[in-house]
């Protein structure tokens, strides 16, 4: 087996890892309490073509290898989780586009993708329907080449720049099974009817806007459902969100590396009885499992993105990485800020923002215990194994 990084995603790294020191971790506490979207570091993000990251090169886009799209992650969540935001669904959703849109929709679409001229997000989750995702009410009607789109979605991150937005719809709302009458369909943002309410307020995953969404009565035309049949909706989006869930298994691995270069220096820098806190035995052994929980996590989620890169499924996989990286990020900030002690509480130390991005990625992508009732199901049918 090979532990290591090949040289060119080792170059890759260090190249994200100097962009993040350099352009995300110095204004990232001051924009995030500021509430001032990121404009400037997202065209940053443009000029090195990373919106393009999961669009083959054909269209303009970077086609990374699932590691590298894992490292980007993982670096600039070590600066600013929010920021990785920003590019998460744009990448999942073109994934899906490139995977399985008609010649027409990759032609009209692609190219402004992979340069961030045009950007996106997936708008799946509604108010009654978020893990159930075949409970979802949004329906879109055939009326002759357009579609009547009625419904209403929630938490859509990047809704207020996406442009299209691939959602989630029912175009058989009596179908059974009901997957089978699901279809994604591409919603300009210029669509009478279709409408971004309001901004969630939240309790960190600041940057990106995660919005309410509201379609009524919105004409789409028929061309715009993605790979033109109707009822491949879910088969679209699972493999997608395995992607997804290697997206956030990466932001919870970069969160949990910045909580512990922050308890580290800390532990280093500050006295106590007069001798710096590193030198006790009971900060050593906190130091000593958000190092080895971590690098565990790494492991696992360049492993998950390796399985996937060698074009298996991996909803189990990906659902071990994002489910044990997130709660390594979530246990990892809670650590970091009992090292500093009264300090970790105040904002003006980096680990209070951890701590409020960290819960979130056992949420994004399916909840922690959906994932492990999919992990579980997989070893079951024998559709997996471990060992
Ligand atoms: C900041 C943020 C950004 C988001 N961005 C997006 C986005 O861009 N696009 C999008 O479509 N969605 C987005 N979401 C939504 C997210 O994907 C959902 O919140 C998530 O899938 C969970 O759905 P839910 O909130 O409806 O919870 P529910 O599904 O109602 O779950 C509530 C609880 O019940 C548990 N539960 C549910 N079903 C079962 C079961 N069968 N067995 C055991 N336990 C169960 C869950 O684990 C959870 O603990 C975002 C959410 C947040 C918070």
């Amino acid at each position: 087996m090979d532990f290591e990084l090949n040289e060119e995603q080792r170059d890759f790294q260090r190249t994200m890892r100097e962009f993040v020191d350099k352009e995300i971790k110095p204004v990232a506490s001051e924009m995030e309490r500021s509430g001032e979207y990121p404009t400037e570091i997202v065209d940053k993000l443009k000029d090195m073509g990373l919106f393009g990251m999961t669009i083959p090169e054909e269209y303009g886009g970077l086609d990374l290898d699932a590691v590298s799209f894992a490292i980007v992650f993982e670096e600039i969540a070590r600066g600013w989780m929010g920021i990785a935001g920003t590019l998460g669904s744009h990448s999942l959703s073109c994934w899906m586009i490139a995977q399985f849109g008609t010649d027409d929709q990759k032609a009209k679409y692609l190219p402004a993708l992979a340069t961030g001229e045009r950007r996106t997000g997936v708008g799946l989750t509604e108010p009654d329907a978020g893990s159930d995702l075949q409970g979802i009410r949004t329906t879109a009607i055939r009326d002759g080449d357009h579609y009547i789109v009625n419904g209403r979605k929630t938490w859509i991150t990047n809704a207020r720049h996406a442009d299209p937005l691939p959602v989630m719809v029912k175009t058989d709302p009596s179908a059974d099974p009901r997957h089978k009458g699901m279809s994604v369909l591409l919603i300009e943002a210029d669509t009478p009817g279709y409408e971004v309410l309001r901004d969630i307020g939240k309790l960190g995953y600041k940057g990106p806007e995660s919005c309410e969404v509201v379609i009524d009565n919105a004409r789409v035309p028929v061309e715009n459902l993605l790979g033109g049949v109707e009822g491949r909706g879910m088969q679209q989006a699972l493999p997608a969100l395995e992607s997804g869930r290697i997206n956030i298994a990466a932001r919870a691995v970069g969160i949990a590396q910045a909580a512990y270069d922050a308890a580290l220096d800390y532990s280093r820098d500050r006295k106590a009885f007069g001798q710096p806190i590193s030198d006790f035995q009971a900060i050593q052994l906190k130091l000593a499992d958000i190092a080895t929980n971590l690098q565990a996590a790494r492991l696992l989620t360049y492993w998950a993105a390796s399985e996937q890169a060698a074009g298996k499924r991996a909803d189990m996989q990906s659902g071990m990485a994002k489910y044990f990286a997130s709660e390594v990020a979530i246990n990892a900030s809670l650590e970091a800020m009992r090292i500093h002690g009264g300090y970790g509480y105040s904002t003006e130390y980096v680990v209070e923002r951890l701590y409020r991005d960290a819960p979130l990625m056992a949420i994004g992508e399916g909840t922690n215990d959906i994932l492990r009732m999919i992990i579980a199901k997989s070893l079951i049918s024998g559709r997996d194994s471990i060992g």
